[in-house]
C-alpha cells in the first residue's frame, strides 16, 4: 500500500506492507486525514516515533471481528490501551501504562491506504458529518477536553492564546459553553475568522501582560507560550496547557508558585461530544481547511503545513 513514513526524515513509500489484523484489530480503508501540529513535532524528534504518520482520519471499515462495523464510515480514538493496568481499571485508560498511540507512539498511523485499530476505538459517523468535518473530530475532541477539565462558571476573563488550528477549535467550544472568550493571535486572516464566529480577538502585538485573566488556554504550539500565559493569567488563575512543543525552553517557574497558578495539562478528549458538535453545526471547521494534497505529495504537504499561518492541510487518500 501507499504510506507516508517518518524514519529520521519523512518519505512517501509506494509499497509498504498493509497492516495485519491477526490480533483482532479492525482494518480501515482511509479516505482522508489531517496534518496536525503533533505530526510536525514528530518530524523534529517528538516521541522518538518511526513509522506511518497521521492520526486525524476518516475511513471505511473493510474487515473487523465485529461484522456490523464492515462498510461503516468511522473515525478512531488514538490511544490503543490494554484495559488491564491500574490506570485503565481506574477509568484513566487514555493514560494506559502499556498504551500505544496511533501515528505517534508504537502504532502505524493513517497517512496510508489502510490503518488498523481495535474496534473499541472506532466511532461510526452520522451522515450529517461529512468527510471534511470528520478529520476534525480528533482535534475537536481535544478542544472539548478543556471544558471537561475546568469549571467555567463565573469566569469572566478567558483567553485562548494562539490562533492556530487547535486554538480556533478551543475558542468555538468555549464560546458555545457560554464563556466570554477572546483569542490572542498573530494572523489577521485567522482573527477575522474569530470575528465571523462572534469571538473577540486581539493581535498579540497589542497585548500588555497584566496578570488579569481567570483562565488562559495555551494553544500556541511553541515553547514560549507558557511563559506568555504566565504573564497574562491572574494570581490563583488557571493555565490549560495544550502545546506539545518538542524543543524545550528553560523557563523560570517561580511565578507559578508566587502567583499560586493552577497549571493543567490537557490532551485527548471526548469523541462523542466532538461528533455531536459537528453534526449539530455548533462548530464550524470548513474555514480551517487551507489546502488539500494527495498522499503522493505528502512530503510537500507536511512542509506546507509547517509554514507559519497555515491552517489545516488535508491529505486525500481514498
Ligand atoms: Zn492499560
Amino acid at each position: 500500500m501507499r504510506a507516508l513514513v517518518f524514519d529520521k526524515t519523512v518519505s512517501f513509500q509506494p509499497r509498504r506492507n498493509e497492516p495485519t489484523t491477526a490480533d483482532g484489530d479492525t482494518l480501515i480503508k482511509v479516505i482522508q486525514a489531517g496534518i496536525c501540529a503533533t505530526d510536525l513535532e514528530i518530524t523534529k524528534g517528538y516521541m522518538g516515533f518511526t513509522g506511518v504518520l497521521g492520526h486525524e482520519f476518516v475511513g471505511v471499515v473493510v474487515d473487523s471481528p465485529q461484522k456490523e462495523l464492515v462498510g461503516q464510515r468511522v473515525v478512531g480514538e488514538i490511544n490503543i490501551v490494554c484495559g488491564r493496568c491500574d490506570l485503565c481499571l481506574s477509568g484513566l485508560s487514555s493514560h494506559c501504562r502499556q498504551r500505544s498511540v496511533l501515528g505517534i507512539s508504537g502504532h502505524d498511523g493513517a497517512f496510508a491506504d489502510f490503518v488498523r485499530l481495535p474496534a473499541l476505538n472506532l466511532h461510526i459517523l452520522p451522515k450529517t458529518v461529512d468527510d471534511d468535518q470528520a478529520v476534525f473530530v480528533e482535534p475537536l475532541a481535544a478542544a472539548y477536553q478543556v471544558i471537561k477539565q475546568i469549571k467555567l462558571d463565573g469566569r469572566k476573563w478567558v483567553t485562548v492564546l494562539g490562533d492556530g488550528r487547535l486554538g480556533l477549535l478551543v475558542a468555538q467550544v468555549l464560546r458555545n459553553a457560554g464563556c466570554p472568550v477572546r483569542v490572542i493571535g498573530k494572523y489577521p486572516q485567522k482573527l477575522a475568522l474569530c470575528e465571523k464566529w462572534s469571538i473577540r480577538s486581539r493581535p498579540l502585538a497589542d497585548i500588555v501582560p497584566r496578570h488579569d485573566q481567570d483562565v488562559v488556554v495555551e494553544c500556541t504550539g511553541t515553547a514560549s507560550g507558557l511563559e506568555l500565559a504566565m504573564g497574562i493569567v491572574r494570581p490563583r488563575g488557571t493555565i490549560v496547557l495544550k502545546s506539545t512543543a518538542a524543543v524545550g525552553k528553560a523557563i523560570n517557574l517561580a511565578p507559578l508558585v508566587v502567583d499560586e497558578i493552577n497549571l493543567i495539562g490537557s490532551r485527548c478528549g471526548p469523541f462523542r461530544e466532538a461528533i455531536a458538535g459537528l453534526a449539530e453545526k455548533q462548530v464550524e471547521v470548513a474555514s480551517l481547511i487551507h489546502r488539500r494534497s494527495r498522499l503522493e505529495q505528502g512530503v510537500e504537504a507536511m512542509e506546507f503545513a509547517a509554514r507559519p499561518g497555515v491552517l489545516k492541510v488535508i491529505v486525500s487518500i481514498g
